[in-house]
């Protein structure tokens, strides 16, 4: 159920339809939009009687949701959502890109991608300390020294960071240094972990798990944003499919899909989407062509060398050239890159 304030409400009247609300034992979440406030009543197990509510003064409708999604639905907030992420507003007409390495193995590593991919025009810096690897005798990255050396490229460039929380135990450590945390595809189902980062005040990247469906992507999405944080982007990073010559399969389906279902920012992750780093700058074409809000992109000063992603990696000349493409591509839809 979504209530409807109409634009003329007071506080007080806004007030007064969150305590109707708490009275009955849910919870009023409040959606300002560009005219209108509407709150978002989760928690209730049946269905939620509209009238009660209509009659309330400020109150301008008081309308079912179809979708099981509620927060994060277009029909709870029919204009695109756009927030701060440190000094950056991610989700509007401009496009941002998130580059790095998978790991950050080294102070001139992560200090000298940080100084390459902002020439090239990236705004954000991605680098893996917590890394939940498929095998465990993969490299788990340098936990709180790669915090460390993050906050280090951060201070030299003034780029905020990115980087994966992997669980709960360590998620306040992680959220302390990180501008924007990276919830991995291993962990999109971890409803711990998603109540837990829906508690912490920092902008997320939700990425979607490699077997799950937009409509599971939609509800992990609404677990954090039930939580209270309402700064989500949804990341498209490729899924399993039966081919078998590329690691994953792009679904650039997802992009309009997800932005006709969602007021949420939607970003592609081209790197883990193909796999393979020859094909990566296609794919970030086609996703910018195809509406995404943003790209991550893996990016390492010499990928053969890199500790882990390397064959999905691209070197600067190969990331400079692709961005001067992607920057094509926007400005021939009507958008720009940062
Ligand atoms: C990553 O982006 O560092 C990562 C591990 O991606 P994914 O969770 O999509 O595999």
């Amino acid at each position: 159920m979504l209530i409807v304030m109409r634009p003329d409400a007071t506080p007080q009247d806004i007030e007064q339809v969150n305590a109707e609300i708490r009275r009955r034992g849910w919870q009023p979440h409040a959606i300002p939009g560009g005219t209108r406030t509407a709150i978002g009543i989760t928690g209730n197990r049946g269905v939620v009687e509209p009238e009660p509510f209509r009659v309330l003064p400020g109150v301008a409708d008081a309308v079912l949701i179809s979708q099981p999604f509620k927060l994060v639905s277009r029909e709870v907030k029919p204009e695109d959502s756009k927030f701060q992420a440190g000094p950056l507003t991610l989700g509007g007409k401009t496009i941002h890109v998130i580059a790095g390495p998978s790991s950050v193995e080294t102070r001139d590593q992560i200090v000298g991608t940080a100084n390459g991919v902002k020439k090239a025009g990236a705004t954000l810096l991605r680098g893996g300390a917590f890394k939940p690897h498929l095998s465990p005798y993969e490299f788990q990255g340098l936990k709180h020294d790669g915090l460390a050396l993050l906050a280090e490229a951060r201070r030299e460039t003034g780029m905020p960071i990115v980087t994966e929380v992997k669980d709960t135990a360590t998620l306040l450590q992680v959220a302390e240094v990180a501008d924007v945390l990276l919830l991995g595809s291993r962990n999109m189902q971890n409803y711990a972990l998603l109540e837990a980062v829906g508690e912490v005040r920092k902008p997320v990247i939700l990425k979607r798990g490699i077997s799950a469906t937009l409509k599971e992507v939609l509800m992990a999405a609404e677990y954090i944003v039930a939580r209270g944080n309402t700064r989500v982007i949804l990341c498209e990073r490729g899924i399993r499919t039966f081919e078998t010559m590329t690691p994953n399969t792009l679904d650039l389906n997802a992009v309009p899909m997800l932005k006709s279902l969602s007021h949420l920012p939607v970003f592609v992750d081209p790197s883990h989407g193909i796999g393979m780093r020859k094909a990566v700058p296609a794919l970030m074409r086609a996703a910018v062509a195809a509406g995404a809000d943003g790209l991550l992109v893996q990016v390492h000063p010499d990928p053969p060398r890199a500790i882990s992603d390397g064959h999905q990696t691209l070197d600067f000349p190969e990331f400079e050239k692709a961005m001067d493409e992607v920057r094509a591509i926007a400005g021939a839809i009507g958008r720009d890159v940062a």
